[in-house]
């Protein structure tokens, strides 16, 4: 079948790719809709590796998908032909101790699209368990519905924060999961948020989501902007969506006593971590990776309108020209924030 495969760093080719796509009793085969760009596509593209995960071999990028099930395992009863659904890209040993903890996103085994050797989603058709296979509410779009992974993204950090009604909330970082972290904690009960960047364009965006308050800090004081606003207390929760080697500190410093900082950006390599800005604060510190248990969750929030994710979808390419997406993707305009690929 013809998908977008990354031949090695920086050689991406649309082209003929021989796939086992074996439909298994609890299996369903979805025809795809619509893929969005991730930054872990564009890094794997540009650099080969994240981490401990290299390319070594050809692999189809994508992993936030959604599309219409056009076959179905014979056990399957949850899903039928035609279904509008999204996918869960990252399929678990279900016999895995971390499974059967309901850590399913932390099995070592875990098989998750475009990290690999496992091939993504960027082709016209993937076979898929039914169990993380979701449909999609009839007001949710196609576009809509392959943001729920990024938004899972947001969603389990936002989960992690232990929110409370009326929180004050900081985003470090106003890329595609720094927004959606902000509007997860809008919908998790938080009051308003700070959000930080330093292109306007995208804070423009992100201040016109809710009430989101944009820091550039290129010419603004976090700190300051966040002291003024709680009485010089801080901020309660604290999520760092950039990822960059001093957002631990800058989130210490901006926190209330007693709040709590969620790391979701992955900074390159260890970071300097002030053990006593912590302890004063008694910060609880939070980690997350990736997301479990949240995609129905997600697609309720997008259902009832209560998370609006589609001024975030801010580029769109045809699959003819999903060379040209990543190209552009890896050096995008400043406004831009989501960018997808169509196939159906
Ligand atoms: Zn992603």
């Amino acid at each position: 079948m013809n998908a977008l495969v990354l031949e090695r760093t920086k050689v991406l080719a649309l082209r003929d790719i021989e796939l086992a796509e074996t439909l298994g009793r609890n299996d369903v085969r979805v025809r795809i809709h619509t893929v969005g760009v991730c930054g872990s596509d564009i890094h794997y593209y540009q650099h080969g590796a994240i981490g401990p995960f290299v390319v070594r071999a050809p692999m189809v990028l994508g992993h936030e998908a959604a599309g219409t099930v056009v076959e179905t395992g014979a056990d399957v009863t949850s899903l039928k032909v035609g279904d509008r659904v999204c996918m869960e890209p990252g399929i678990p040993d279900p016999n895995s101790r971390a499974t059967r903890l309901g850590l399913y996103n932390l099995d070592p085994a875990v098989r998750f699209w475009a990290t690999p050797p496992v091939h993504g989603c960027l082709r016209p058709t993937v076979v898929h368990p039914a169990a993380f296979t979701f449909r999609l509410p009839d007001n949710v779009s196609f576009a809509e519905g392959a943001m729920v992974e990024p938004l899972a993204v947001g969603m389990h950090a936002a989960s992690k924060a232990r929110i409370r009604p009326g929180d004050t909330a900081v985003v470090l970082g106003a890329g595609p999961i720094g927004i959606v972290t902000a509007l997860s904690a809008l919908a998790g009960g938080c009051s308003r948020v700070f959000i930080t960047d330093v292109q306007p364009p995208k804070l423009a965006l992100a201040a016109s989501l809710g009430p989101i308050t944009p820091v550039d800090v290129r010419i603004e004081n976090l700190g300051a902007i966040v002291g003024a606003a709680t009485e010089g207390w801080g901020a309660d929760v604290v999520f760092d969506a950039a990822g960059y080697p001093a957002a631990l500190s800058a989130a210490l410093e901006t926190l209330c006593p007693g709040g709590c900082v969620v790391m979701i950006g992955m900074p390159g390599g260890p970071v300097p971590f002030d053990v006593v800005a912590a302890q004063v604060k008694e910060a609880r510190i939070e980690t997350i990776f990736r997301y479990a248990h949240v995609f129905p969750r997600a697609l309720a929030l997008m259902g009832s309108r209560r998370i609006d994710v589609r001024p975030l979808v801010t580029d769109r390419y045809g699959f003819a020209d999903a060379v040209a997406a990543f190209d552009y993707a890896s050096k995008p305009k400043p406004a831009s924030v989501k960018v997808q690929i169509e196939l159906g």
